[in-house]
């Protein structure tokens, strides 16, 4: 590689690009529940990466209703490939871009709209990235085969896209990297080397319906039931073990004269380490059966029945991870930015990936207010920005720590 002055110098000389690239891919709406501007963004996409070389394939989805996973391929004659990972979607439906005036709007050294971080900021760091390699160390561009895969639905729960992954991963695969946003933590960048597992659910209780007025004794009270369900499914959290349980939505009954025979709450809990997460699930699963809800008439018993409506497995702290993530504690060492890895509570694509090959997450640019919209006039609330500054600085960060991973893999020599 040349040195780090012409590396910074040519990444600066693209940032005007990239933020043109950015700003075309935030004007497109790609909420999940819009397949049609998910599938524009993502052949707007394969063109930016054309010029590298890259083929495109579009994966339709298997849940119908959603837009198609992009996987763009570049073959390398090593032998050894990395994966770079993103999605297409976004959290906001084109109504509410609308009513909020949501849209590419910079301010300062921010860009605030859709997408700007979470994660088309994200993708346009690949974009710096492979520009920046490609200029400056063509020899280790030309010799990995990059697989660069794009999820349609990442924020709703799209279990194919890791198969999608998977099916596509050589036996030579050294990472797969995450453009999810940075943290940051008093002025030092947070990569992500862990995340949550999640297991969503709902109990559905059936008691007995009755006349609330002249047979009231007949009746067995189902949100009476589910109350004292919910509270036992609330009890179930430990934050020593960093296992939460939250009750989201409880509803029931019909009328106000009606004993009421039905009611339903659903929810979530998540951990980090998969052991927790499947115990999570056993305590859960044993509050199904009878419950103590009878009614005083004739012992009339509610049932209750509980669901685990989907999962995402947990990505514990790991070996590989840890190891990847020193390449780019090493890297940031040599530019004099502090890296660290941080454990996260939110999910991404990284929770299919770790257990097949070393993942690391966080290498998107830095901003804030990901999945906000709305902006108060008193600035209080303020919408999802990138910031423009921490786009060079990143780019450079990942391009020397992904020379140190191909390099320790004595691809080129
Ligand atoms: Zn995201």
């Amino acid at each position: 590689m040349q040195d780090l002055a012409s590396l910074k110098a040519y990444l600066d000389q693209r940032l005007p690009a990239a933020l043109e690239v950015l700003r075309e891919m935030v004007g497109i709406n790609s909420f999940t529940g819009n397949p049609e501007g998910v599938n524009r963004l993502g052949r707007f996409t394969a063109e930016c990466f054309a010029p590298l070389g890259f083929q495109a394939e579009f994966v339709p989805s298997t849940k119908p209703g959603w837009g198609n996973h992009l996987v763009l391929t570049r073959s390398g004659w090593s032998g050894k490939s990395i994966a770079l990972v993103s999605h297409l979607d976004t959290v906001f439906p084109p109504e509410e871009e609308a009513r909020n005036h949501f849209q590419w709007q910079p301010e300062g050294g921010r860009i605030f709209g859709p997408g700007t971080l979470d994660i088309k900021g994200g993708t346009v760091m690949m974009w710096l990235v492979l520009s920046a390699l490609r200029q400056h160390a063509p020899v280790v561009f030309e010799a990995i085969t990059w697989n660069l895969f794009w999820n349609s639905s990442e924020e709703g729960f799209s279990p194919d896209f890791e198969h999608v992954c998977r099916g596509r991963l050589g036996a030579g695969t050294l990472a797969a990297l995450v453009f999810e946003a940075e943290g940051r933590q008093g002025g030092e960048a947070q990569l992500v080397v862990a995340r949550k597992g999640r297991g969503a659910w709902r109990i559905t209780v059936r008691g007995r319906g009755a006349h609330a007025g002249g047979s009231h004794p007949f009746g067995a009270n189902a949100i009476v039931q589910i109350a004292q369900t919910v509270q036992r499914v609330a009890a179930l959290t430990d934050y020593a073990r960093q296992l939460t349980f939250n009750v989201g939505t409880i509803g029931g009954g019909t009328v106000l004269n009606r004993v009421p025979h039905e009611a339903t709450a659903e929810g979530e809990f998540r951990a980090f380490a998969p052991r927790a997460c499947a115990e999570a699930r056993k305590a859960l699963l044993a509050l199904a059966g009878r419950g103590e809800v009878r009614s005083p008439a004739d012992g009339y018993a509610c049932e209750v029945e509980v669901e685990l409506l989907e999962e995402c497995r947990a990505w514990p702290r790991n070996a590989a991870t840890d190891g990847l993530c020193e390449l780019w504690q090493q890297a940031g060492a040599q530019l004099g930015l502090t890296v660290r890895g941080a454990e996260r509570g939110s999910l991404s694509d990284g929770n299919g990936l770790w257990d097949s090959v070393p993942t690391l997450d966080g290498l998107g640019p830095w901003g804030d207010n990901d999945h906000c919209s709305e902006h108060s006039p008193d600035g209080a609330k303020l919408p999802e920005f990138v910031e423009v500054s921490s786009f060079v600085p990143k780019a450079t960060l990942n391009v020397v720590a992904i020379l140190k991973l191909v390099n320790g893999a004595k691809v080129t020599s």
